[in-house]
């Protein structure tokens, strides 16, 4: 077969989309392959009533990277969000990350000094040389808060006791000595207007895509199309296993339609806190955009709303690859595999399933832009859509 095209990109999630969408910008002839019969891949959202339900667990974008706004201004309108999880725990509720409005919930605490002296008594110091999740976990934040928001929703999420997962998990959270309740401290944070599936489409635009095509239907068919070929796909699978398979966890999600309301929980996500239940989270994906949603709803007649349930679940055969597993020996195959890719003539390896590292959306499509930027130079962008 001859080549047809440029470049060849596997995989219509954000990495695949944001290599294609310069690739394009730079006059190149793009051919993108998704197995899914949606774009998007782990964001892909569709609209639902009005609302634009995130298939696969909520999705709020979050940027501080210049280069990644800009980016994202261009190529789409956002909604600004301001993520602030609610924790469930016995029956109660408690704000998340945990700030002093969660101090005063535990404790009735009012001032930081306050809080700080009932922190400090509640720190439990860990066993010589420990350094797993939990012994972490009650040094870092205090046995309370540990028991309270992290250690069984940690235990569901991984599907392991707290004592065998790492302490390095706990590495980004802190406690807050202010009524600061925003989950993300980037400057900019929001939802696509149109939902994650319609940005991905206009990354798109211009590109030779087919949806519902895994390209190792035929290999050696697709390999032959592009000189140049992006593979965003599991890398373990592109090798064939040869080193073993990586390990995910993956969630299962359960979806409820709840008319005569838009506001079911009071808050977009609630996280399941306690043993008592298997869900880790619970998100009413219309609270992302309540004025959009009530518009879009009132003009259609209608009023309803959407919450998905989650529950984490074993990675097996059909089951959507979600978490990394970053244990020792996943860690030592994954180099194996990075080092194969590194050596694979002709190929890239992008994406979070690609490079097997959890990686948010703003630092997958940084990685893209920065790949794409080494092969195709630099492409002058419009001016950003400014919000
Ligand atoms: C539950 C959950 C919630 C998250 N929430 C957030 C959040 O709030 N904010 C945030 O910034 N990030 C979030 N993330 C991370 C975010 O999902 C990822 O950063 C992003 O979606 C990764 O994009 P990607 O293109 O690397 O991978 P993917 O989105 O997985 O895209 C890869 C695509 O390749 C396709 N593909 C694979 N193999 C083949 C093949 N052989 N042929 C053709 N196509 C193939 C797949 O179908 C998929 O569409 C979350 C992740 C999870 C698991």
């Amino acid at each position: 077969m001859a080549e047809r095209y440029d470049v060849l990109v596997v995989g219509a999630g954000l990495a695949g989309a944001t290599f294609a969408w310069y690739a394009r910008q730079s006059g190149r002839r793009v051919l993108v392959l998704e197995a899914e019969k949606e774009l998007g891949g782990l964001a892909a959202s569709e609209r639902r009533f009005g609302i634009d339900v995130h298939l696969w667990g909520p999705h709020i974008f979050h940027a501080s990277d210049p280069e990644v706004i800009r980016f994202a201004r261009l190529t789409a309108y956002f909604v600004p969000t301001r993520h602030s999880p609610v924790a469930l725990y016995g029956g109660r509720s408690y704000s998340l990350p945990p700030n002093l409005w969660t101090m005063r919930q535990l404790w009735g605490v009012v001032t930081p000094a306050e809080a700080r002296e009932r922190w400090e008594a509640d720190r439990v110091a860990p066993p010589a040389g420990a350094d797993d999740f939990e012994s972490r976990g009650r040094w870092q934040l205090g046995a309370t808060i540990y028991e309270t928001l992290f250690r069984h929703y940690s235990e569901k999420q991984w599907g392991r006791p707290c004592t065998e997962l790492p302490g390095s998990l706990l590495e980004r959270t802190g406690l807050r000595f202010t009524y600061d309740n925003r989950y993300f401290r980037d400057p900019f944070e929001g939802v696509p207007a149109d939902g994650y599936s319609e940005w991905v489409g206009r990354l798109l635009e211009g590109c030779d895509v087919r949806t519902g095509c895994d390209y190792f239907q035929d290999p050696g068919g697709y390999r032959a199309l592009a000189g140049l070929r992006l593979y965003t796909g599991p890398v373990d699978r592109f090798f064939d296993y040869r080193y073993g398979r990586l390990g995910w966890r993956s969630l299962d999600f359960r979806h409820e339609i709840h008319e005569g309301t838009r506001n079911v929980q009071g808050a977009a996500v609630l996280n399941h806190c306690d043993a008592s239940t298997p869900l880790t989270r619970s998100t009413e994906p219309a609270l992302f955009d309540p004025e959009g949603v009530r518009r879009r709803q009132e003009a259609a007649g209608l009023d309803c709303s959407i919450v998905v349930h989650e529950t984490p679940a074993a990675a097996g055969p059909g089951a959507r690859p979600c978490y990394p597993e970053l244990d020792a020996a996943n860690r030592a195959r994954a180099e194996l595999y990075r080092s194969a890719a590194a050596a694979e003539p002709g190929w890239l390896f992008a994406g979070r399933l690609g490079e097997y590292r959890y990686l948010n959306m703003d630092q997958v499509i940084l990685r893209s832009l920065a790949l794409a930027r080494r092969h195709f130079g630099a492409v002058p962008y419009g001016t950003p859509k400014l919000t």
